[in-house]
């Protein structure tokens, strides 16, 4: 929780800044309520979530508000907009292995992203193999093998541009023959070429669907919260046409964007499994509403 909170330190701070001066000595009249909107959206939670937070706070009773019982408000709006998203990677799929797509455009955190959940699925013994389906770059494949290395999980890998979907199917087999709980599959984030990137995810996934219809049973996108609006814009692009199941967010910890969480939540309602704090093997968290809430709003 520490080290949450210590994350989102530049985004509480920037909250903090948005929002000071705003509450003076008096009722919460209109200009207040819009100004506080404002410092929202400024604070990248996005129009819609701002907006909801300014009503919930405009049909609260109060006589006189501080900055620091605006502060608690806000934790407890933002709570619940959080709540209803916050679901935890549930990896019961069967037969085994439960199969876990990652998805995300280049630097989004993607292969880190991999190896963190690794981690946190070995620390509960669940055996994880690793497959580096982004063929497109020979570092990505290099890459997954040394997360592989770090975290005692198998990768299974084939040649710098090599069939993905050949990949996987040997993936498949391979855990299903050693009894390993988990799959969990890279892919390619090249966004120049986006029919071709989704031509070779749409084989992946029909590939999986062949070997067990319920497969995969997870599509996770993974996006880098220092975008901004920009990580928003991916949900928007990648939710139809990947099939996307739930989102991680990572690169929280140092950014002052991280009110974009909020904004995500809100605006497209899906599942927010985990958030990465970090670059370290114990980075990823469980996505905790009330943590980041008050994370957030310091
Ligand atoms: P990919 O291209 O999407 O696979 O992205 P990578 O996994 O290679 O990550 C890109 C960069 O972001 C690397 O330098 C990572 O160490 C860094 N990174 C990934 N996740 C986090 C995070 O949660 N916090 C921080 N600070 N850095 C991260």
């Amino acid at each position: 929780l520490d080290r949450l909170t210590a994350g989102f330190k530049k985004t509480a701070d920037k909250v903090g800044e948005n929002l000071t001066g705003i509450v003076k000595e008096q009722a919460l009249d209109t200009a207040t309520l819009d100004d506080i909107e404002e410092a929202l959206i400024a604070s990248d939670l996005g129009p819609e979530a701002s907006k909801r937070i300014r009503e919930a706070i405009a049909a609260r009773k109060f006589e006189q508000l501080d900055e620091r019982g605006l502060r608690t408000i806000l934790a407890e709006e933002i709570e619940k907009i959080l709540a209803p998203v916050a679901k935890p990677l549930d990896v019961w799929g069967f037969p085994r292995p439960h199969v876990i797509l990652v998805i995300g455009v280049n630097g989004s955190g993607k292969t880190t992203t991999i190896g963190k959940l690794g981690h946190w699925l070995k620390e509960q013994d669940y055996g994880v193999l690793l497959a580096a389906g982004d063929t497109f770059r020979a570092a990505a494949i290099e890459q997954l093998q040394i997360w592989g290395d770090r975290i005692g999980a198998p990768v299974i890998a084939g040649k710098e541009g090599g069939d993905a979907a050949g990949i996987v199917y040997d993936g498949v087999k391979q855990a299903t023959a050693q009894g390993i709980d988990c799959l969990i599959v890279d892919t390619a984030g090249r966004l120049q070429n986006k029919t071709h990137l989704m031509e070779e995810l749409s084989k992946v996934r029909r590939v999986l669907g062949r070997l067990n219809p319920e497969a995969p049973h997870d599509i996770l996108l993974v996006l880098d919260a220092t975008t901004g609006q920009n990580a928003l814009n991916q949900i928007e692009v990648f939710k139809e046409s990947a099939g996307v199941t739930g989102l991680i967010m990572t690169k929280l910890d140092g950014t002052a964007r991280g009110g974009v969480l909020v904004a995500a939540a809100e605006k497209f309602g899906m599942p927010i499994h985990a958030i990465g704090v970090g670059e370290g093997a114990g980075d990823l968290r469980p996505f905790d509403p009330r943590a980041v809430a008050r994370a957030i709003a310091g």
